[in-house]
Formats: structure tokens, C-alpha cells, sequence
């Protein structure tokens, strides 16, 4: 049986005691019966990932000690995820596939075609722990707050290069829009459903950090647009290679 993984939002060092949370503690020791002495692995977003002994197992209340460092720290590359919210379980979708995948920040963003102009920040943090637990990262990618597309793109960071998954450009040749593309910070811009609008597309066109692609000749889903981005991105310029 794979040994748990848990999430804890506390510094863990060598031999300090760790609290778990209530729900932790009950899914150790109500649900998966491990008792006092049981090993799981343990990480807080900052340090790696610790091999840690249940000191205390209660119906509510756990204690683990940290007893050595099995992975060290490594984040991913320095990626972000531009994505319209699309509706509430392909949005979950979404956020749990690019902490997966490898993306250190995830950034909603409204765009004219936007259906769902609200995005529930405390459920895609839920998502972001579970996939991190179960695929083995050691860091948390960052969430940001539903913003404007626009904004966004006013005040868009010097030296970060934006991929634009564009459904004008379907059918082209996914890997003619990387050519020349070089490793380093990055965005990702997948659309809504809708698409992007008009004025949305004449101003990406036009901005110099923007590299446009094709992701096939089929338009995709967003939620299926966002894994195929991340995996082109991953293996041209990020940490597949
Ligand atoms: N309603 C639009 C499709 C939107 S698909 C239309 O019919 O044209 C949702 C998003 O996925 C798009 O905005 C784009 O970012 C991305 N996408 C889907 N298929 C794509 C493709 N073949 N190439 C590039 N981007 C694509």
C-alpha cells in the first residue's frame, strides 16, 4: 500500500513535532486505522518532503515528528496559468491537472467571452493540496484572485514571455509558434469556451512578450486546452526536457 502523503501548513524541521489538522487526523486514524508508530510522508510547501512517525493518533488530534528529509526542495518551473473559469468541475479539473503538470502560479482571469465571472478561491486550494499530496510535489503553486484579463495585461512583468493558446491558430503547426522560444519565466492564456473576442485577440497579436500557438487542427475544451499547453510548454521549455 503507497504510504499517505499529507500537506501541513506549518514549518517542518528534523524532530519538531507537527499538529495535524482534525480532518488529517481522522482520515489517518479513522478512516486508514494507522495508529501510534505509523510512518507517513509529510511536507509544508517550503522544506521537501519528511518521513515523519505518528507520535499521537486521537479521533481528532494527531501529532507527527519529522524523522528525515526524503526529498529535498524544487519547485517548478517558473510557469504561470492563465485560464478563463469555465464551469465548476472543469474548472477543478484544470487547477488539479496544472499543479500535476507543473505550474507555479494559477491565475483565473475574466475575459469578454468569461461565462462564470465568480471562481471559489477556498476549492481550488482543496484541489491544489490534493494533487500536490498525491503527485509527489513539494511545492504549492500559488493562487491568485479572479482578475481582468486586461489588467492583467497592463501590467504585464518585464522579461515574461505569455504563450497564447489561440483557436485562430488551429491547424497550424504547434511547434512553428515555439521556434526560437527560449526556457525562462512564462505564462500560458487559455480562452473560455466562448473564445476570444475580437478587440481580446487584436491586442494579444499586437503585444511584443506574446507567442502565439496552435494546439491542433481539433478545437479542444478549455479544461483539455490547459493540460495540452502545459505538456508543449513542459517539454520545449520547461522541466520534461
Ligand atoms: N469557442 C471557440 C473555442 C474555444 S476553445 C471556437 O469555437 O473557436 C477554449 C480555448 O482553448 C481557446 O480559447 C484556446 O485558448 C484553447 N484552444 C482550444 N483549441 C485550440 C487549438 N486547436 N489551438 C489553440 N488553442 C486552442
Amino acid at each position: 500500500m503507497a504510504e499517505v502523503r499529507l500537506y501541513l501548513d506549518q514549518p517542518l524541521s528534523q524532530g519538531q513535532p507537527a499538529v495535524l489538522t482534525q480532518p488529517q487526523a481522522h482520515y489517518l486514524f479513522a478512516v486508514m486505522r494507522l495508529d501510534v508508530g505509523a510512518e507517513i510522508r509529510i511536507f509544508d510547501g517550503r522544506s521537501g518532503e519528511w518521513r515523519a512517525e505518528v507520535v499521537e493518533a486521537g479521533k481528532r488530534r494527531g501529532i507527527v515528528v519529522p524523522r528525515e528529509r526524503t526529498k529535498p526542495f524544487s519547485g517548478p518551473p517558473d510557469l504561470w496559468l492563465m485560464f478563463a473559469p469555465v464551469k465548476k468541475a472543469r474548472t477543478d479539473f484544470i487547477v488539479e491537472k496544472a499543479v500535476e503538470m507543473g505550474a507555479a502560479r494559477l491565475m483565473p482571469v475574466v475575459t469578454d467571452h468569461t461565462s462564470s465571472e465568480r471562481i471559489r478561491g477556498d476549492r481550488m486550494e482543496v484541489h491544489v493540496i490534493e494533487a500536490a499530496e498525491q503527485c509527489g510535489a513539494v511545492c504549492l503553486p500559488e493562487l491568485t484572485d479572479l482578475q481582468p484579463l486586461s489588467k492583467v495585461l497592463d501590467r504585464w512583468p518585464e522579461g515574461r514571455r505569455l504563450m497564447w493558446a489561440d483557436e485562430g491558430a488551429a491547424g497550424a503547426a504547434a511547434l512553428d509558434g515555439l521556434a526560437g522560444a527560449e526556457p525562462g519565466a512564462w505564462a500560458i492564456l487559455i480562452g473560455p469556451e466562448g473564445g476570444f473576442s475580437g478587440n481580446e485577440r487584436a491586442r494579444l497579436r499586437a503585444l511584443p512578450f506574446v507567442t502565439r500557438v496552435s494546439l491542433g487542427p481539433r478545437i479542444l475544451r478549455a479544461d483539455t486546452a490547459a493540460v495540452a499547453a502545459l505538456a508543449l510548454w513542459q517539454a520545449h521549455l520547461g522541466d520534461w526536457r
